[in-house]
């Protein structure tokens, strides 16, 4: 019998918040991050460690601006009207002063989010629901395997700097390539591995390096996240290979190659359905 995860689900409310713009770093060749301040998430109670908003988008074409009533837009107006959603996570929030650091993937001019990011300045604003979260380091592990591509690193690294007592960790981390580095946190429990595509597919040489760490003897709790493509294999890798407990897996797709977030979200539940219908059949064979 295995104990569950800390672990609730905090969906965003439906009422938009706003922040603005209030510092620009970029922090490597592929990743931008903003700094906000937001009155609206003083005094918040946020006990995650991947804490994570919907950026609102307007669609192009559309008659309205911020400040708008959400509800009432989606009431009154036809679909491609609503406002587009693209998921990012805290990468340092604070409830005192109103203040919170996300890093943006820039991978290229596809998209809304990464390229908003990328021509964004002081004193622009992000209108957003949330935020929402689900997941933070148990004590009753003693160790954390953690992977993901740049994408999860916000949310990886958050968990690094909030291990339980005593408790190490491994996290696997895919880069573009070895001149990608960013800051990491550092102690003595944590082993930051970085895993370089060097052109690769995303998500192929991260499950390599998941695979070559094995699973540890230690009462482990997993933590991956990132492309999907390295999901569906990290899944049968954890839950066939290695017949993981579920509940001590935390694992999600947060983006596909060649889909919009739309077009992934739409698409999630079938590609769980689809794995879990091949894991049922691997472990049965
Ligand atoms: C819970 C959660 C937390 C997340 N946190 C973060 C975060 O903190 N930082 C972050 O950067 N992302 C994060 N993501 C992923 C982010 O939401 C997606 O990458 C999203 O698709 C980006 O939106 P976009 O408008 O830039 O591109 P989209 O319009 O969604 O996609 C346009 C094209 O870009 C490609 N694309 C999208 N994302 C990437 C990527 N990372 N690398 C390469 N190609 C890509 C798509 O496959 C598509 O072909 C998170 C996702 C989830 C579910």
């Amino acid at each position: 019998m295995t104990t569950p995860e800390v672990r609730s689900d905090r969906r965003p409310r439906m009422s938009p918040k706003s922040a603005e713009v209030t510092s620009i770093m970029r922090i490597s060749p592929d990743l931008i991050r903003l700094g906000f301040d937001c009155p609206g998430i003083i005094g918040a109670d946020l006990p995650f460690t991947d804490h994570y908003v919907k950026i609102l988008f307007i669609p192009q074409g559309a008659d309205y601006t911020w400040p708008y009533d959400l509800a009432e837009i989606r009431d009154s107006r036809p679909r491609d009207q609503h406002p587009v959603t693209r998921t990012y996570t805290f990468r340092h929030v604070d409830t005192v002063s109103g203040h919170f650091d996300i890093d943006f993937v820039t991978h290229g001019d596809q998209g809304l989010a990464g390229p908003w990011a990328q021509r964004a300045e002081i004193g622009d604003t992000l209108v957003f629901l949330g935020p929402g979260g689900a997941w933070s380091p148990s004590p009753e592990y003693e160790h954390f395997v953690l992977a993901g591509d740049e994408a999860a690193a916000p949310a990886i690294f958050a968990a690094l700097e909030a291990l339980p007592q005593g408790a190490t960790a491994t996290a696997y981390v895919e880069i573009s390539s070895e001149d990608a580095l960013f800051d990491a946190p550092r102690s003595a429990s944590v082993d930051v591995v970085w895993v370089p595509r060097n052109g690769a597919t995303h998500g192929t040489r991260l499950i390599e390096a998941v695979r070559a760490g094995g699973f540890p003897e230690k009462r482990t709790s997993w933590f991956i996240h990132g492309v999907a493509e390295m999901i569906r294999e990290t899944r049968r890798f954890l839950f066939v290979e290695g017949a993981v407990d579920r509940s001590d897996v935390s694992i999600s797709g947060y983006w596909r190659l060649g889909m919009t977030e739309d077009q992934w979200q739409a698409s999630k539940r079938d590609f769980n359905e689809e794995n879990e219908a091949e894991e049922r059949a691997a472990s049965r064979a």
